[in-house]
């Protein structure tokens, strides 16, 4: 037997209306927002990740999935994430000079090589939003407001935004030796990651989910007591956005985001009892990304949001049964003649929109009505030599029991 790979999933027809539901209501919360839909490939040059994501970070590091092109021989990764693509296809496509804000949203997979566990997997599915031309808070509120919309409209409670910022070009240096001088006083106790990480990337001590690391780390500075004071207005503006916009948050100093790109304004919405991997969506501000992708000097805000995280916490409060719709008809014949015409009518119902099976097994009447039931039929029909004959047959209401006659080549549900 061939099992799938480890960390992946199969979504099967009982869950897909789950997932279509949601992403349903990904796609109408971002257009609302004037966001239209961008599709990128699945595998880009390593190097894009390696500039875009960060070469210290653990996705580019430890998770991605790289390879050698076969013919040209050159190293592909398929895609740990969605941003860096898109920056790159915007830059690629000419857009850097068109009118802005640009506001591109997906619903994409993601690959990263991961210790698979409820709410992480190697291949997971995300809806990301990127808005680029802003540097102006309202376009951080605008974009933590499509997140939050998102979650609203699933019905979930118990969904807390975390906000932060982790500072710009000007005042991250002096942070960065702050924050380097207090770990080095506690450097014995700190994880071996977190040993490394103190040279290349210090921020990323302060979310490490080792207990003694996560004890060291509520001691350290907060980023939001070093902010210069263009980042500690605009950090100002958007709480003052947000309470305007009604929507609830806590400041949180611990939110840094694991991707290199991010600057200023971050933040994640944590869903409670989902065990440890419960941040369903997280984003921030990356002013710089698409400058060091080869592109001009552009601001930009995003998110990415994790679907199976999503469902996950939908599950845990019982908003998961959505309803599919049921077919209207199966048409259950006896003999040759009328599985043809079974298949006649079946078809001409379709044709007009609705929902219709009959029987293509050849089972006998019972087997054929036990399997309406199965798929909850609102209706069926059972025609025989005599029906087609007569060119009439019963159409019987499943919900009531009710029967009723109708012409076999016009009749309409
Ligand atoms: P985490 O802190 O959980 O490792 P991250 O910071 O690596 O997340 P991002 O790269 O910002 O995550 O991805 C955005 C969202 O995608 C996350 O908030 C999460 O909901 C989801 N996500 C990330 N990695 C995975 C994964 N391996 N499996 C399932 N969902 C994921
Ligand atoms: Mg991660």
């Amino acid at each position: 037997m061939i099992q799938k790979i480890k960390g992946t999933m199969d979504i099967m027809p009982n869950e897909t209306p789950l997932f279509r539901y949601i992403e349903g209501i990904m796609r109408e919360e971002a257009e609302k927002y004037g966001y239209g839909e961008i599709r990128t490939p699945t595998f880009e040059n390593t190097e894009l990740f390696v500039r875009g994501v960060g070469d210290t970070t653990d996705v580019v590091q430890k998770e991605m999935y790289t390879f050698q092109d076969r013919d040209e021989g050159r190293s592909i990764s398929l895609r740990p994430e969605g941003t860096a693509s898109v920056a790159r296809a915007i830059i690629e496509n000419g857009k850097c000079s068109d009118t802005m804000p640009l506001k591109y949203y997906y619903i994409i997979s993601c690959f990263r090589h991961e210790k698979p566990q409820a709410g992480r997997s190697r291949e997971f599915f995300q809806f990301g939003t990127e808005m680029f031309g802003s540097e102006n808070p309202a376009s951080d509120a605008t974009a933590i407001s499509l997140a939050a919309a998102v979650i609203r409209r699933l019905g979930l409670k118990n969904v807390k935004l975390h906000i932060n910022s982790i500072g710009c070009k000007e005042c991250r240096p002096a942070y960065r030796s702050a924050l380097v001088s207090h770990f080095e006083k506690y450097k014995d106790k700190l994880c071996d990651t977190c040993k490394t990480r103190l040279d290349k990337n210090p921020l990323r001590l302060l979310d490490c989910k080792n207990p003694d690391c996560h004890e060291i780390a509520t001691l350290a500075p907060k980023t939001t007591e070093h902010l210069c004071e263009s980042c500690e207005a605009k950090f100002d503006m958007l709480k003052k956005s947000l309470d305007a916009m009604g929507i609830e948050y806590v400041v949180d100093s611990s939110i840094v985001r694991g991707l290199d790109y991010y600057t200023g304004a971050v933040f994640e919405f944590i869903a409670e009892g989902i065990g440890a991997q419960s941040t369903v969506c997280g984003g921030g501000r990356y002013d710089g990304l698409v400058e060091s992708l080869g592109g001009p000097k552009l601001s930009g805000i995003g998110f990415g949001m994790g679907l199976t995280r999503i469902i996950l916490a939908m599950k845990e409060q019982g908003l998961d049964n959505i309803p599919s719709e049921a077919p209207s008809l199966y048409v259950a014949a006896l003999g040759e003649a009328a599985q043809i015409k079974a298949l006649e009518i079946s078809e001409r119902l379709r044709r007009a929109g609705k929902i219709c099976e009959c029987d293509i097994v050849g089972r006998s009447l019972k087997a054929q009505m036990k399997y309406a039931n199965k798929i909850g039929a609102k209706y069926t029909l059972i025609i025989g030599e005599s029906e087609i004959e007569a060119g009439r047959a019963q159409l019987r209401n499943m919900q009531d029991g009710t029967q009723s006659e109708v012409q076999l080549d016009s009749f309409v549900i």
